[in-house]
């Protein structure tokens, strides 16, 4: 069976993480809204949690970054008086001198995710879902923000007014992803920020229109229990973009491009909502909070 799985961050790969117990092979299409410079580095977060997460070396606990990181090159760039509100540790800026050197050779993020991907013997696809720059942009009542500015250097605390995503009218799809799509059995949204994290992919062109055409079961697993997102700031970016905070508002904005909605079985309640939008709904326990659980959630969006 081809999978291939619509990916962000904290949330997603917990589901990567299930999902590389149960099948040896997937393609990650990652979100790149998230990206961004600092330091004279080019920062892929959603990338490399991706990639750490399948490399078996990222750190479970925090949810981003590498397992038993150090932080002394940061600590130093604070005595130069630098910025430090976004924490790369010293491992982790090897990945980001290691992908800043390559650009600067000329070389495509995508060709370089898979050099990584090869060097730290990953056995899946890990790929952009463009080569192109596409930053998400959060309209906010102190102006537009990157949203690493919003979420990391702000502490998501600026009023949300709307959500932008730069470049999109011209991002093309990595050269790998459309056909990824086409030719899968199965696509899986992974659970994550549909606002920072899916719809950013969605933007990318062609992209829709691969997930209309393809002949492969489309499953997404809700990021939302109940009427809340399990962690993050999904909720107020949904509101932000006149969307509710609840799974079937989720599969409002997925609609069309989604067979099957896993949801909780909390939210049972939200079926027939959810139905509305031309998905199934299949009810299961989503949340993820140890191996088993990921596991678990991983084969729900295999069967589904
Ligand atoms: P970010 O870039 O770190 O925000 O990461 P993502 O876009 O991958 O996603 C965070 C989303 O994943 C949030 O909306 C969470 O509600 C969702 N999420 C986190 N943990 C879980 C979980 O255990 N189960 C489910 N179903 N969703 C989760």
């Amino acid at each position: 069976m081809k999978v291939v799985a619509l990916a962000g961050g904290t949330g997603s790969a917990k589901l990567l993480r299930g999902l590389q117990a149960e099948i040896d092979e997937f393609t990650v299409v990652s979100n790149v809204g998230d990206n961004f410079w600092n330091h004279g580095l080019y920062v892929c977060p959603d990338i490399d949690i991706a990639v750490y997460t399948l490399a078996g070396t990222s750190d479970v606990a925090k949810g981003w970054g590498l397992r038993g990181d150090t932080f002394n090159v940061l600590a130093q760039l604070g005595k130069l008086g630098e910025e430090t509100w976004f924490n790369l540790g010293d491992m982790d800026l090897a990945t980001q001198i290691f992908r800043t050197e390559q650009l600067s050779k000329g070389r495509r993020l995508g060709d370089i995710t898979t050099m990584l991907c090869d060097r730290l013997r990953v056995r899946q696809k890990v790929l952009p879902c463009t080569d192109d720059r596409l930053e998400t942009y959060i309209d906010t009542h102190l102006g537009p923000m990157h949203l690493q500015d919003f979420w990391v250097k702000n502490h998501g605390e600026p009023e949300v007014t709307g959500v932008e995503y730069r470049g999109s009218e011209t991002a093309r799809a990595e050269y790998r992803v459309i056909t990824a799509i086409e030719e899968a059995d199965r696509v899986i949204f992974c659970p994550a920020n549909p606002v920072t994290s899916i719809l950013p992919i969605l933007a990318v062109d062609g992209v829709k229109r691969a997930l209309s055409s393809t002949k492969a079961r489309r499953v997404a697993v809700s990021p939302i229990i109940g009427d809340a997102p399990v962690s993050g700031p999904a909720g107020k970016m949904l509101k932000a973009i006149g969307a509710g905070t609840d799974s079937s508002s989720v599969a409002g904005l997925y609609r069309g491009l989604v067979d099957v909605m896993v949801l909780d079985a909390a939210d049972e309640t939200r079926r027939r909502d959810i139905e509305r939008h031309g998905i199934r709904a299949v009810s299961s326990s989503i949340l993820m909070n140890d191996f088993e659980s990921e596991r678990r959630v991983a084969r729900q969006a295999l069967v589904a």
